[in-house]
C-alpha cells in the first residue's frame, strides 16, 4: 500500500488525482474516507465498486466550510447557519434537499444530500486544492470496521488507489452525527459524538421523536454494520483467556483495557477490535460500557458490531 505523508507536493499529488476521477484515502478526525469527487458520477461509481457497498447508500459529501454549501445544497432552514457556526469543522452531518448537480449516484437516488466540514487540516487542504466537494465513505469493505489509523485500511482496497495519505490516529474514532434537516422536525439517524444534547442547545427546542425512517434512508441504520470479522459478544465481564475489551485489569494479550471515558472509549474501540481480529479470534467479548447519553454512539456500534 501505498502511505504518503502529508505534504504540499503529496496533497497536490492527491488533488490532481481526484480531479481527474480517481479516489485516495484520507484521513479525517472520525475516520479515514475514501475521498473521490463528490460532483462526478462515475468516480462515486468507483467508490461504491472498492467498497463492495450497496447502490442506494447515500455517501457523506465533504466541504471546506459554509461557504461550499450552495455548491451541494438547494436550500437550507437559518437553524443551519447556527449549527455549522457551533459544529463545523466537526463531526456534524447535515442532511438537506441536493442541487441538481449533485448526482444520484452520491445521494443512493435521493433528492438529499449530506454534507460536512471534516475536522482535519490535511482533508481540509486537500478539499480546497481539489476544488471539488469530496464524497468519502469511510475506507473500509461495506460492513466492516472504519479505519482510525492509516495502517487499519484493509490492504486490498488499499492497494486499489493510488494514494493512502496517513493523517495520524483519528481524534473523534467513530463517524459522524447525521441530523435530517428536511422535515420541521430535526432528527437524528445517525448517533455520533455531537450528541442530542448539544444539537439541542443550538436548536433551543427538542429533536423530533417520530421513529426512525426506512434503513435505505441511512446506511449507518443497517442491521449489521462497523463489525470486526470475529463475532462480536457484549458481555459483563471477561474471564481470563477471552479474548476482548474490558475496563478492568487485562488477563492475557487477548485482553485490551479500555478507558472509562466515551471520548477516549470512542476514540480507540475500532482500532482494539481490530488488533484482536487481527489475532485471528473467533470471538470478540466486550463488556458493556456505562449507559447515558455520552455513551449512545458507542452503544450504537457495538449494538451493529454484535447484531447477526
Ligand atoms: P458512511 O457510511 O459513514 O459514509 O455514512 C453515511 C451516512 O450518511 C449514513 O449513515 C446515512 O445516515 C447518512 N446519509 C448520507 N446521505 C444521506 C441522505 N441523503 N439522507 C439521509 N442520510 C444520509
Ligand atoms: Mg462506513
Amino acid at each position: 500500500m501505498s502511505i504518503h505523508i502529508p505534504s504540499s507536493e503529496s496533497i497536490a499529488e492527491a488533488a490532481r488525482v481526484i480531479r481527474e476521477g480517481g479516489v485516495v484515502v484520507m484521513p479525517t478526525e472520525t475516520v479515514y474516507g475514501l475521498a473521490c469527487d463528490a460532483l462526478n458520477d462515475r468516480a462515486v461509481a468507483r467508490v461504491f465498486e472498492l467498497k463492495g457497498r450497496p447502490n442506494e447508500n447515500p455517501l457523506i459529501v465533504h466541504i471546506a466550510g459554509l461557504d461550499d454549501l450552495p455548491k451541494v445544497a438547494e436550500s437550507w432552514p437559518p437553524i443551519v447557519e447556527k449549527l455549522a457556526e457551533r459544529f463545523w469543522p466537526g463531526p456534524l452531518t447535515m442532511v438537506l434537499p441536493k442541487l441538481p448537480s449533485v448526482p444520484f449516484q452520491t445521494t443512493g437516488g435521493l433528492d438529499t444530500v449530506a454534507v460536512r466540514v471534516p475536522d482535519h487540516d490535511v482533508a481540509l487542504v486537500l478539499i480546497e486544492e481539489s476544488e471539488r466537494p469530496l464524497a468519502a465513505p469511510s475506507a473500509n469493505p461495506f460492513g466492516r470496521l472504519s479505519p482510525t489509523r492509516a495502517e487499519d485500511v484493509d490492504p486490498e482496497l488499499a492497494a486499489q488507489v493510488p494514494m493512502v495519505l496517513d493523517g495520524g490516529p483519528c481524534r473523534i474514532g467513530l463517524e459522524s452525527t447525521v441530523l435530517d434537516l428536511t422535515s420541521d422536525e430535526p432528527r437524528v439517524l445517525r448517533p455520533g459524538s455531537v450528541s442530542r444534547a448539544d444539537i439541542q442547545a443550538v436548536l433551543g427546542r427538542p429533536l423530533g421523536s417520530a421513529p426512525p425512517p426506512a434503513a435505505r434512508k441511512s446506511p449507518g441504520l443497517y442491521q449489521r454494520h462497523y463489525a470486526p470479522r470475529a463475532a462480536v459478544v457484549l458481555a459483563e465481564a471477561l474471564t481470563s483467556g477471552q479474548a476482548g475489551l474490558t475496563f478492568g485489569e487485562p488477563c492475557g494479550p487477548n485482553q485490551v483495557r479500555m478507558p472509562l471515558d466515551p471520548r477516549a472509549y470512542a476514540a480507540q474501540l475500532y482500532n482494539a477490535l481490530q488488533r484482536l481480529d487481527a489475532m485471528g479470534v473467533d470471538e470478540i467479548r466486550v463488556v458493556l460500557p456505562p449507559r447515558g447519553e455520552a455513551w449512545e454512539a458507542v452503544h450504537d456500534r457495538l449494538k451493529k458490531a454484535s447484531a447477526s
